[in-house]
């Protein structure tokens, strides 16, 4: 930790290079990297560079936000955003060369509209819901869209590049809804090539997906969490020779000796038995540290987990550390890979009934982001 550095959260690019070539050596095939959401916390533009530095053949992002600022940083990989509103200014994603996913006719209109307007060329993923509800056209619509995308792609306005669609159980590898979802989307993809989009890549795998489902890889898979070295499932992610690339810590802000009972931040929610040290850790739900934390979640201080004492505030939880000989200004790692004591995001998402995913794309706020 550096020398001034209150609270900081510290990103290995090396482990996340190393993660996405482990995962590419894994499927053999291409490899989208996904990037959205600030790269889940570890940063997008530095994240995406050390993804593609690991062997990353295209990079996944949710809005075209982010994709126009990987364009703007200099990135020039294949670059796919996928969550549109209408009124999205798709000439801006053309004339960036993003491509774009598409869930509805409408969508492709507007798409369609702007490679008019611009005489280029719109690079277009058709999104399939094959069972998760959420984007991609329905089943009852899928044929449409396939067939305005086909006239379009005649019309050399779009050239339908990929399939694609999103798993709902892929972290739990044996439930039905994964064959289901592998049918359907089949049956989208004989749909689509038997109206003539015969060109496009398919791509169905998220990070779970890649690690543990081989018959979904197709063409190209799409891990978010296990490049930046969690894993999908829950357990330990040196399993699939992964390695978390971020770790969250603080300097204490104070120690003091409180008597047996003192009632410890809001609300008295944790009274030492016996007199004891406690320690100011000075980061609190402002900065991505969930409430949820307080008297659940630990914490590496003075040599030990040490739970979160009373509640977590907006800028600030208490430790209760013992007799340990703490001072102002020690270090406390809230989580880590995990090899040096420290606890994982995991531990923290079973801690505060979360998943690792919120833990990490939330922490930010005046945490100095560092890169090593
Ligand atoms: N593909 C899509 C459409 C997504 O929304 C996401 C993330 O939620 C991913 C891929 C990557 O998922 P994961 O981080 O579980 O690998």
């Amino acid at each position: 930790m550096t020398q001034r550095a209150r609270a900081e959260v510290v990103v290995d690019l090396d482990t996340i290079a190393a993660n996405t070539a482990a995962l590419r050596e894994r499927v053999g095939r291409p490899l989208m990297a996904v990037v959205k959401a600030d790269g889940y916390g570890h940063g997008l533009v530095p994240s995406a560079r050390a993804a593609l530095a690991g062997g990353a053949d295209a990079l996944g992002v949710a809005v075209l936000e982010e994709a126009l600022a990987l364009r703007a940083a200099g990135v020039t990989v294949p670059l796919l955003s996928w969550l549109h509103t209408p009124g999205t200014d798709y000439a801006a994603a053309l004339t960036a060369d993003v491509e774009v996913s598409v869930n509805a006719e409408w969508a492709l209109a507007e798409v369609v509209a702007a490679a008019r307007a611009t005489g280029r060329t719109a690079q277009l993923h058709l999104f399939a819901d094959t069972g998760l509800s959420r984007e991609g056209a329905t089943e009852a619509d899928w044929p449409g869209l396939v067939a305005a995308a086909a006239r379009a792609q005649d019309d050399g306005e779009v050239a339908v590049v990929g399939l694609w669609s999103h798993m709902a159980y892929a972290d739990a590898p044996t439930h039905p809804t994964i064959g289901a979802q592998v049918r359907v989307f089949e049956e989208a993809v004989a749909i689509a090539r038997a109206a003539g989009l015969t060109g496009a890549r398919l791509h169905l795998a998220n990070s779970a997906a890649t690690v543990a489902l081989p018959d979904t890889w197709y063409d190209m898979v799409r891990p978010g969490i296990a490049v930046y070295g969690l894993d999908p499932l829950g357990g330990d992610p040196a399993a699939h020779g992964l390695r978390p690339a971020m770790t969250v810590r603080a300097r204490a802000a104070l120690t003091k000796r409180v008597p047996a009972g003192a009632g410890v931040s809001y609300g008295h929610t944790y009274f030492p038995e016996s007199e004891t040290t406690l320690l100011l850790v000075p980061v609190g739900y402002a900065d991505g540290v969930p409430r949820a934390a307080g008297n659940r979640a630990p914490v590496l201080a003075a040599g030990a987990h040490r739970t979160i004492a009373g509640r977590v505030c907006m800028d600030q939880f208490v430790l209760d550390v013992g007799d340990a000989e703490v001072r102002a200004g020690d270090e406390v790692v809230l989580w880590g890979p995990g090899d040096r004591g420290e606890p994982t995001a995991q531990d923290w998402a079973d801690a505060v009934d979360s998943i690792h995913y919120e833990l990490v794309t939330r922490i930010g706020g005046r945490f100095t982001r560092r890169y090593v």
